[in-house]
């Protein structure tokens, strides 16, 4: 039998599960959920591999006007999602009529590939109203196939993997069979912390931090691994250490046990707090952390 292989991309509004379907199709947790807009960055690749198949899936920011330069560069990350994907995965959820960039929409109806629209989080919500946006979505992208899925309980999710299956092109695989991703471990760890930032601070805090991993180290039984949490001002240090650094403390604990689980090993884990002024409008760190190329 030929060997099939594609590239998945899924794209749409902040929040509707674009993260929770893909960590879904690849059974592990690679891209941090948390309720907040924004928390996807990057673009980040999860691998599914099948003896004569591979699909690999593509977690993109949601869509939103930018109003800084990391905003622009994850948005860009967007557009790269639309040149090469094989097959676009759009999301909706029940309660949301319209996608926020009128440029993408128009993308996505014009697109010469498979289009398919997802209507995401139906656990919320009850037959009539179901059926209402079905129809109200196959009107309004007629060229998509239209599934209503909740990923959050995998309803539906297999059903929508088999299709994009039987779409995938002939191909050769992209990425060795054995591969889950196309990120480091420094990565992931940054994303672990990052996912406990958004989770235990208020407001603008943790959309003003970023982490990096400055050693990573892996013996037979221990990582130890040390990183650093950038914030823009002096009060955000203050914040994010707390009282007598209970609240880094906190985020320390939580991100180890997670990475423990994650790479399947102990961990230990040191993390410092360092000011990075105006990190997010800076072209030249941006780059440093992987949003530009
Ligand atoms: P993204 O911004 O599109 O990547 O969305 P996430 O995957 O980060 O999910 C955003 C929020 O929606 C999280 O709180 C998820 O737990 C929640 N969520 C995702 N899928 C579902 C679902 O099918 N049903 C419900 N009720 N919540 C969901
Ligand atoms: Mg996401």
């Amino acid at each position: 039998m030929k060997h099939r292989a594609g590239f998945v991309n899924i794209i749409g509004n902040p929040n509707v599960g674009k993260s929770t379907l893909m960590n879904a199709f690849v059974g592990e947790k690679l891209s941090i959920i948390t309720s907040k807009a924004q928390t996807t960055r990057h673009r980040i690749l999860g691998l599914v591999n099948g003896d004569d198949f591979q699909i690999i899936f593509s977690d993109t920011p949601g869509i939103i006007k930018p109003a800084y330069e990391l905003q622009e560069s994850m948005m860009d990350f967007v557009k790269s999602a639309f040149d090469d994907a094989d097959i676009l995965v759009y999301m909706v959820e029940v309660g949301e009529s319209e996608l926020k960039d009128e440029a993408f929409f128009n993308k996505i109806k014009r697109s010469k590939i498979p289009v398919l629209l997802l209507i995401n989080k139906i656990d919320n919500s009850n037959q009539e109203e179901v059926e209402k946006k079905v129809n109200y979505w196959k009107e309004k992208v007629p060229n998509a196939e239209v599934y209503v899925i909740s990923a959050l309980e995998n309803f539906n999710v297999e059903p929508v993997f088999e299709r994009i299956v039987s779409l995938l092109p002939p191909s050769p695989p992209y990425f060795p069979k054995d591969q889950l991703t196309d990120k480091p471990e420094r990565f992931f760890v940054n994303e672990k912390i990052r996912e406990k930032i958004l989770l235990n601070y208020k407001k603008e805090i943790p959309y003003a931090v970023e982490v990096e991993t400055e050693e990573f180290t892996e013996s037979d039984d221990i990582i130890r691994i040390r990183s650093v949490i950038m914030v823009e001002r002096d009060s955000q240090k203050g914040i994010i250490i707390g009282h007598k650094g209970s609240a880094l403390k906190r985020v320390g604990s939580e991100a180890r046990k997670d990475l423990e689980k994650f790479f399947d090993k102990k961990v230990y884990l040191d993390l410092y707090v360092k000011i990075n002024k105006n990190w997010r409008s800076d072209k030249n760190q941006l780059r440093r952390f992987g949003y530009q190329e």
